[in-house]
């Protein structure tokens, strides 16, 4: 059920009505929209009487939401949800692409900040790197733990980025929150509805990244987990689907982007990385998402992927994700999106004389 407010009602008004969600059993989710409030109720069995709501001062429309997924339906917020971050203006889902670049793994400091200054260099204003790592195999590389997410932290304050993270538990869920910016689910962990509950009581974004296997339902579904919980900062991330296909490690389901963008008002972000598997794929799938209308990237980038402990092989060099970020910036422009830059070079700055 949905509560419809009316383009002129008052503060009070909306929270009369949540008050009296409340009494009844229910949980209120109020989410302003560019005209006028709406009120998503969750918690209830059956349907809402909705008789008791649609009566109250400031009332418009009281809708019964027929789709399984209610708050991330464009049906109770029309216009898109744009991510903000507490003492920076990058966002996520507005006019500018966002650009989230870094190592799989975080290895050490001076890998990662390595690579973190020739990514801030190249226009990224996130930096990625995981300090745990949900491995295929318990004899692999599982990930520096709370040293990594101190790394990182260091990075962020010495190159001005914002830190997106890898949480797979509770306690690395609780950890990831207090140092980083920005809380990954990933794939492996997409249904796992306890950590997904937790993700939704923290206080920070949350990058969602579909599951190998996972319908679009079933993605906005674990979208609606966590905004159930009352975070409503949720970004999705498409980073490849298990095919019959071995040419890549997965196959980038680019047709998603758009069916995303009917159905919620979340953003969504493309993962060329760890759909190609190889580096050389790369690049070509990181332009298909800008172009299919990505709100951003998430790429794999190390100084010296033939050592990486993780995913080496489909890490570039900085120097090619340095290019690429410039190359973007035309096809960027012609589906209506800007791109940050950091410096006179990234600007174009030969062209502006
Ligand atoms: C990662 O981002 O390094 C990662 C493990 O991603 P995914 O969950 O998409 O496999
Ligand atoms: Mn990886």
């Amino acid at each position: 059920m949905l509560v419809l407010m009316n383009v002129n009602a008052t503060e009070e008004q909306t929270q009369a009505v949540c008050k009296r969600v409340e009494e009844m059993g229910y949980r209120p989710h109020p989410l302003p929209g560019a005209t006028r409030c709406a009120i998503g109720i969750t918690g209830n069995k059956g349907a809402v009487e909705a008789d008791a709501l649609s009566q109250l001062p400031g009332v418009a429309e009281v809708i019964a939401v027929s789709k399984p997924y209610k708050l991330v339906s464009r049906d109770m917020k029309a216009e898109d949800t744009i991510v903000r971050f507490e003492g920076s203006d990058a966002t996520i889902g507005g006019t500018e692409l966002a650009l989230m670049a870094g190592p799989c793994s975080v290895e050490s400091r001076d890998q990662l900040f390595r690579v973190a200054e020739a990514v801030a260099n190249s226009g990224a204003r996130f930096l990625r790197g995981g300090a745990f790592k949900p491995r295929t195999s318990p004899y692999a590389f599982q990930g520096m733990g709370e040293e990594g997410l101190e790394i990182l932290a260091a990075a962020r304050e010495a190159f001005g980025l914002l830190v997106v993270t890898e949480a797979v538990d509770h306690e690395s869920l609780a950890l990831v929150e207090q140092y980083g910016d920005m809380i990954q689910i990933g794939a492996r962990n997409m249904q796992n509805f306890a950590l997904l509950k937790l993700a939704g009581r923290a206080r920070k974004p949350v990058l969602l990244k579909r599951g190998m296997a996972a319908t679009l339902d079933e993605l906005l579904m674990a979208a609606e987990y966590v905004m159930s919980e009352g975070n409503y900062n949720v970004v999705l991330c498409e980073r490849g689907i298990r095919t019959f296909t071995d040419h890549t490690r997965n196959t980038l389901d680019v047709s998603i982007v758009p069916a995303v963008k009917k159905l919620t008002h979340l953003p969504i972000l493309v993962d060329p990385s760890h759909a190609a598997g190889k580096r050389d794929k790369v690049v070509p799938l990181a332009r298909a998402g800008v172009a299919v209308g990505a709100d951003g990237l998430i790429v794999e980038v190390h100084c010296d992927p033939d050592r990486a402990l993780s995913d080496g092989a489909q890490s570039l060099y900085p120097e090619q994700f340095d290019a690429m970020a410039q190359n973007l910036r035309g096809i960027a422009e012609l589906v209506g999106r800007t791109m940050y830059a950091p410096h006179p070079k990234a600007a174009g700055a030969g062209a502006a004389k």
